[in-house]
């Protein structure tokens, strides 16, 4: 199998932490053949510079960013390109095997659907290209055989899981962590600061997925994913809290017997295993120590202090064109509650009202859904501008 990696988004949580199970791995064969950033570019330097064998290319998603940047800070044998379409050259590039596309957001889409089309392993943290685009994304698989393995800790347990039998599963079962405001009233939500929101009780993320996470919009988009990747109708769904984080998620087979995986929170280890699958090799996240005494709870999830539960199960059952757009107010929505420009508790409705101010279609095409998710961006804007919610 080729270890040429190409890490997209390599400045991010999950791209730096692929640099760390790339550098245990390098014995191996594996290495970081190629790497993005996008405002990050210094960080991207320093992390090249401690590499044992530099990346051969680099690329500088922003060409304006990278224009101001020194490129002398670049390692002399790496070739540097800036611009987003780079990075679609560089997931489709014949010498990269796998393709880690971390970058967050739907400005991830158009460099995951390429490393799809080109037929690579794509280890899969940037959800919201399934959540945008999930039909074209499994046609694209279809057409060109690329395997797409879960990054996201409850996608690669389920994926997990699965391989305990050859029958199909009957349900999934999401845990989530609850986030941070997990035992709030609504009414406290509605003060939530962005520090409050920002600080996850188990995991150590970038800053949207964590406010999707205290909104529960996270577990919304995985709901998505999960349709898309195992594709499995969203009624065969289930979300249950788990504040430990310790068990990523089940699966429940039609003789009732449930398999889970557990683990400590920690994303080398699905990272990992998405690279060298389906081997199983050494890693250097803590490990899950059995013999001690464990409190692990699990409980149903509360729709109505959590909206967003709702409108993922809802976007998972009808698809086409709903994905795109919830997806898109809810990453202006985040955007605007960083900037402290709307409420914590403005950001679900924002999703909701553009999911149902759309006019719905169940085939799009690739341009029409960048339309619509253009579309919504502004829409939310219009609504903060106009103090609409
Ligand atoms: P971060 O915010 O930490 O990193 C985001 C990465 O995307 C950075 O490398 C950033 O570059 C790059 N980026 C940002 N904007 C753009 C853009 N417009 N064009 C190109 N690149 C861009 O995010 P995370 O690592 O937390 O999350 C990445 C993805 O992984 C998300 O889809 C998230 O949902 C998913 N995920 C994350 C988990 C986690 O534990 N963090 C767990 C499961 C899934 P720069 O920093 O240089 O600006
Ligand atoms: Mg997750």
């Amino acid at each position: 199998m080729n270890r040429n990696v190409a890490i997209l988004g390599a400045t991010g949580s999950i791209g730096t932490a692929t640099i760390d199970v790339l550098g245990q791995l390098a014995d191996e064969g594996w290495r970081a053949w190629g790497v993005s950033g996008h405002a990050n570019l210094d960080a991207l330097a320093t992390a090249c510079e401690k590499m044992s064998l530099p990346p051969e290319w680099i690329v500088g998603s922003d060409p304006g960013l990278a224009a101001q940047f020194d490129s002398r800070r670049w390692p002399s044998s790496s070739r540097f390109e800036s611009g987003a379409e780079r990075l679609v050259a560089l997931a489709s590039a014949d010498e990269v095997g796998v393709v880690v596309a971390a970058i967050v957001g739907r400005a991830g889409l158009e460099s995951t659907l390429a490393a799809v089309e080109a037929g690579k392993r794509v280890a899969l943290a940037n959800k919201e290209t399934l959540v945008v685009a999930g039909t074209l994304v499994c046609q694209a698989q279809q057409v060109s055989g690329a395997e797409i393995l879960p990054v996201d800790s409850e996608h690669s347990a389920i994926f997990q899981c699965l391989q305990a039998s050859q029958t199909p599963a009957e349900r999934i079962i999401l845990t989530a962590s609850g986030g941070p405001f997990r035992d709030w009233t609504r009414e406290q939500m509605e003060e939530a600061s962005v520090a409050a929101a920002l600080n996850h009780p188990t995991w150590k993320m970038g800053p949207k997925i964590s406010v999707d996470s205290a909104t529960m919009m996270n577990k919304a988009l995985e709901i998505i994913e999960a349709r898309w990747l195992f594709d499995i109708p969203a009624e065969s769904i289930e979300v249950m809290i788990h504040p430990q984080s310790v068990i990523h998620s089940m699966v429940e087979f039609v003789d009732g017997s449930v398999v889970a995986q557990l683990s400590p929170p920690d994303m080398r280890l699905p990272i990992q295993y998405a690279l060298t699958y389906p081997d199983r090799v050494a890693c250097s996240a803590p490990r899950f120590d059995v013999t001690q005494r464990w409190d692990l709870s699990l409980e149903p999830a509360d729709r109505d202090r959590f909206p967003a539960l709702e409108l993922g199960f809802e976007v998972a059952a009808v698809g086409g064109t709903a994905g795109a757009v919830v997806n898109a107010a809810n990453e202006a929505a985040v955007a605007l509650f960083l900037d402290q420009k709307i409420r914590f508790t403005e950001i679900v409705p924002a999703c909701r009202k553009a999911l149902e101010n759309h006019s719905y279609e169940r085939h799009p095409t690739l341009q029409r859904l960048i339309e619509l998710d253009e579309w919504a961006r502004a829409e939310v804007q219009r609504w903060h501008c106009g103090a609409n919610f």
